[in-house]
């Protein structure tokens, strides 16, 4: 790692960490190894554009543990995608897997350059270029990559078919969150979704709030946030705000996920959708609302932010969007807010059935697959609100808390070579 002091998401991670070490006594040799990736590579991934100029973008892929299991991680495409940022989501997802207790460590991977600026062509040659690159440290048992912002089905179908060409043979365990006709589980699509929605009814009722009636605003319209709304307004919730990259809609009475699906299928955002007025972004952290869910990009509940926020719950779809200075703000304020390691782990925990139905070259049902997501889902909802009452905590310190206890006891147990 860089000497120089994080800034951004990193920043958070670490001092989350902190906390925990703390919290566990850990030494400060123990500490530091937690807090140290394990293996990092960063590659140049060369491109001939569709017009035959050549452009050349920066790709990470950051193993920070392997202790319970192969690294397990997303893959994204944005471009504001730099190493540190890669490192604090490889981090994030060892802490998740160990908290749903899924045996993997934690990985990340990343592409700094706009997605929405390439044909599907040159995204096709960007994935197989990237995949050729990081292809040493990749494998089944070794480091399974999956769809994150940016990237998607079609994404994951590149990497195994250029991996699986490497190989001589086909290797469907190298991603997952593939398609179905590769092997991709059903219910994967939705998964981190269904997660999502999950906690956040479980959320609202442990604030005395029936979700049925209930309001919300969800930051984000991608795989994560659409796929929230639209579950939890089947669930009776008002969905009455929404925001993309590009603009934000409202509706007091409650948008039509369906239909605003279908608009931004055809025109590509939110914006204009004629069944909402148009507010601008900010003002959707701000709403009166019961449960407010941020689901685009990390640090958006800033210092300046979080004083605004009206929402009784918090719940992060996505991975890193509240500081450690809004956390607090927060937390000062009464506003449950549940962890990202806790409310987005739905889609690693049907990346891990996936995987498990790979190897058994079985598929499960789409029924199997919704049960054990929301019993694992259920089990660590009580397990973390447990852990955070009985130690005065709140549900971010108790998830990370007992995610690296339970790294830690690993590492114990395997010992440190030699
Ligand atoms: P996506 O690329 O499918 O969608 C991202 C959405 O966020 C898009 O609607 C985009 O327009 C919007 N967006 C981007 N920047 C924004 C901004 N500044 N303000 C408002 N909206 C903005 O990505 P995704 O897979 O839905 O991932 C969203 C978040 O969820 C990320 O933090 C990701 O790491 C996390 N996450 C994803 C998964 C998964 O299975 N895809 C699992 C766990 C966590």
């Amino acid at each position: 790692m860089s000497t120089t002091t994080p800034e951004g998401p990193l920043k958070d991670a670490l001092a989350q960490l902190a906390r925990a070490a703390e919290h566990l006594d850990l030494s400060a040799g123990t500490h530091k190894m937690l807090a140290t990736p394990r293996r990092e590579l960063q590659v140049a991934v060369p491109l001939r554009r569709d017009d035959g100029s050549v452009a050349v973008y920066s790709g990470f892929r950051v193993q920070h543990n392997f202790t319970r299991g192969p690294a397990k991680g997303g893959l994204r495409y944005a471009p504001q995608v730099d190493l540190d940022e890669v490192r604090a989501l490889a981090m994030w997802m060892t802490w998740k897997c160990a908290l749903l207790d899924v045996p993997y460590g934690g990985a990340k991977g990343g592409v700094a350059f706009d997605p929405r600026e390439h044909s599907d062509a040159e995204l096709e040659r960007i994935t197989r270029r990237y995949t050729s690159e990081i292809l040493p440290i990749i494998g089944p048992e070794v480091d399974v990559p999956a769809p994150d912002v940016g990237t998607n089905e079609q994404t994951m179908a590149w990497i195994m078919d250029t991996y699986s060409v490497a190989m001589g043979h086909t290797v469907p365990g190298i991603v997952t969150g593939k398609p179905l006709s590769l092997g991709g589980s059903l219910g994967r699509s939705m998964a981190t979704s269904s997660g999502v929605a999950h906690v956040a009814q479980l959320a609202l009722r442990s604030r005395g709030i029936e979700p049925h009636g209930a309001t919300a605003a969800v930051q984000g319209f991608g795989k994560v946030g659409r796929g929230a709304a639209l579950i939890l307004a089947h669930a009776g919730v008002k969905v009455v705000a929404i925001s993309d990259i590009d603009g934000a809609v409202a509706n007091p009475d409650g948008l039509s996920i369906t239909a605003l699906g279908h608009y931004v299928d055809e025109h590509g955002s939110v914006v204009g959708f004629p069944g909402g007025d148009a507010i601008d972004p900010s003002e959707l952290l701000a709403m009166e609302v019961d449960a407010l869910i941020p689901a685009a990009v990390e640090g958006v509940l800033t210092k300046d932010t979080a004083p605004t926020v009206c929402a009784s719950v918090v719940v992060e779809g996505a991975n890193g969007p509240t500081t450690e200075a809004a956390d607090t703000i927060l937390a000062d304020a009464g506003v449950l807010v549940v962890p990202d390691i806790l409310a987005n782990a739905g889609g690693v925990v049907v990346s891990y059935f996936e995987w498990v139905q790979a190897h058994q070259a079985y598929a499960w049902s789409e029924h199997d697959v919704e049960d054990r997501l929301r019993e694992r889902m259920e089990k660590a909802w009580v397990d973390v609100t447990t852990y955070a009452a009985a130690h005065g905590m709140s549900l971010r310190e108790a998830a990370t808390a007992m995610a690296v206890r339970r790294v830690f006891e690993a590492h114990m147990l395997r010992g440190l070579y030699p």
